[in-house]
């Protein structure tokens, strides 16, 4: 168990509910409803536990200004999915990085076990090693934070919402898995929302009990037909 890295300090919990408060403010109204358009429109729908009284474990997110209105929102989609699947065990916030932020800042963040959801292009050096060469996202990091790197022009037209999904698993400890979220390959056709085999993955790194998590299933008016074909 990691625990430790999800009790920040009592310093960095005060400056991040006073920057929480700013990015409310600047994030679109209508984030709310991409949550629940996004699975529908690729025909899922999620399972409905009941959900438990918080443990008060969090990750911190900071996400990067260079991000425009409608990115935040597939990010903040992303963020929200994972904390409906996650059911209270452990919950992500998110806020802005700060104004022209500086790598004392970046340094503090880290040090508290937060993770920097950062927009690159593909002129970014995470994108000329290792996995990073043919990636859409690469996250590093472990027990004490770490970032994101989005790199926003091999995003092209692909499920923004999807991709930064796929990472925030790794950002709570999941590895690859053959098909679905969690494939290490991006589908066009799958990892639109959060699959039983990722809340698995996550449920083992994090020491959860997956009957009490949620994950998506085919929506009902989208399996009868594949029923109907047999
Ligand atoms: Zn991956």
């Amino acid at each position: 168990m990691r625990l430790a890295r999800f009790i920040p300090v009592l310093l960095a919990s005060g400056l991040a509910l006073l920057v929480a408060a700013i990015l409310l403010s600047a994030l679109p109204a209508n984030a709310a409803t991409e949550r629940d358009r996004g699975p529908g429109d690729y025909g899922y729908q999620y399972t409905d536990h009941p959900s438990r009284v918080s443990t008060g474990r969090t990750i911190a997110l900071y996400i990067d200004r260079d991000f425009d209105d409608t990115e935040r929102q597939r990010i903040v989609s992303a963020m929200r999915q994972w904390n409906y699947v996650l059911n209270g065990f452990v919950r992500f916030t998110a806020r802005l990085l700060p104004e022209d932020v500086s790598s004392s800042e970046i340094a503090q963040i880290r040090r508290s076990g937060g993770w920097v959801v950062a927009k690159v292009d593909s002129s970014h050096p995470i994108t000329r090693q290792g996995e990073g060469r043919q990636a859409l996202a690469v996250t590093v990091g472990g027990s004490g934070g770490g970032f994101v790197y989005v790199i926003g022009d091999r995003i092209g037209r692909r499920d923004l919402t999807g991709v930064v999904m796929h990472e925030f698993g790794h950002v709570l400890g999941a590895g690859h898995d053959g098909y679905g979220l969690m494939a290490p390959v991006y589908n066009a056709n799958a990892g639109h929302c959060i699959d039983r085999d990722a809340a698995g993955l996550v449920a083992n790194a994090q020491h959860l009990p997956l009957s009490q998590m949620n994950w998506c299933e085919p929506a009902r008016d989208y399996r009868s037909p594949m029923a109907s074909r047999r």
